[in-house]
């Protein structure tokens, strides 16, 4: 339900284009598939994918002979979770986290303003709610609105916090968290990092920094690297998608806002561009609205 609530402008803003593209057609030709092509791209699905959907759909046409613009709906379904089946993005699988390795270490990255601390506490909730021992390590420490962010979330859903002040050293901080989770025999340690992408070097650098004090704590942590995308940026989720992966080993995607967007389609062309698993989707401003992303259950909520 919440799933259709977060979509809804998207869907909205689809149906209505796609209602355009077909009007007064009855049947699915060049034309049509032209139209579609703009729909498609204008809905941030992105050029690549959309290339490839639009052939799925060529050679069913040219194999079938006929298709219904009435029909060009339940196609497009089957065609884009045939698409999305041959990428490993998400199935409905959250985070694991094992019993026996403990902390789990979360390296959560992205560039500022995109959802980074709302998507950590969001998660902290649910891991919490599982009955799981959580703490947050605020290893942003570039601004200091970014720490303040954190430890609102961690009073919020209460959950310790390790911080120092502004302008620290973001390694010394996550070794800090890290310790301080194997102290307390915590379950899962959540570690928020900076998100500049001025230099790609210095991005490079940090996170490489990062990632390598945490080693010292815990063997081969951090056990995922998250990137979280703003889903109502469109094209730029993209190209931050490109620039993070290029910078270090990005394990999973979270993407955000999708509600009060109309750029939904984003979704389906990162799940097919980049493959690596979009885990999460956030689909609001409150605690309890992010959810495990499973690409079969989003491309038949937004066509059904
Ligand atoms: P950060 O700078 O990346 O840490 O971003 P924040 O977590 O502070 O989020 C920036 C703004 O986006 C805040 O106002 C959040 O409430 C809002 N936000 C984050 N995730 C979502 C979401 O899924 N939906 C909506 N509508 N707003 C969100």
């Amino acid at each position: 339900e919440t799933l259709d609530k977060g979509l809804e402008k998207s869907k909205t803003d689809f149906f209505s284009k796609l209602g355009k593209a077909v009007a007064g057609k009855s049947k699915v030709d060049d034309e049509v598939l032209d139209d579609l092509e703009d729909v498609l791209v204008s809905s941030d699905v992105g050029v690549a994918t959309t290339v490839k959907i639009i052939n799925r759909i060529e050679d069913r046409v040219a194999r079938d002979k006929y298709l219904g613009t009435d029909e060009l709906n339940k196609i497009l379904r089957e065609e884009i979770a045939a698409l999305l089946a041959e990428t490993n993005s998400g199935e409905g699988t959250e985070f694991y986290v094992p019993t026996d390795k403990k902390p789990y270490v979360i390296m959560v990255v992205g560039v500022n303003g995109v959802g980074k601390t709302t998507t950590i506490g969001k998660l902290a909730y649910q891991f919490k709610k599982e009955g799981k021992k959580v703490v947050l390590g605020a290893a942003d420490t570039f601004r200091a609105a970014a720490i303040d962010q954190l430890q609102v979330w961690a009073d919020r859903v209460d959950v310790p916090i390790v911080k120092q002040k502004m302008g620290s050293d973001p390694a010394s901080v996550a070794f800090d968290s890290v310790q301080s989770a194997v102290k307390q025999d915590a379950d899962v340690v959540i570690i928020d990092t900076a998100g500049r992408l001025h230099n790609k070097v210095n991005l490079m650098n940090e996170l490489s920094k990062v990632k390598r004090v945490m080693q010292k704590v815990v063997d081969n942590s951090p056990h995922e690297v998250l990137l979280v995308l703003d889903g109502s940026t469109g094209q730029n989720a993209f190209e931050q998608a490109k620039q993070f992966t290029a910078a270090t080993e990005v394990t999973s995607l979270a993407v955000t806002k999708l509600d009060g967007t109309a750029k939904g389609g984003v979704v389906i062309g990162i799940s097919d561009q980049f493959k690596i698993p979009v885990k999460y989707i956030g689909v609001g401003e409150g605690m309890e609205d992010l959810q495990v992303f499973n690409k079969y259950e989003f491309v038949d909520s937004f066509f059904k």
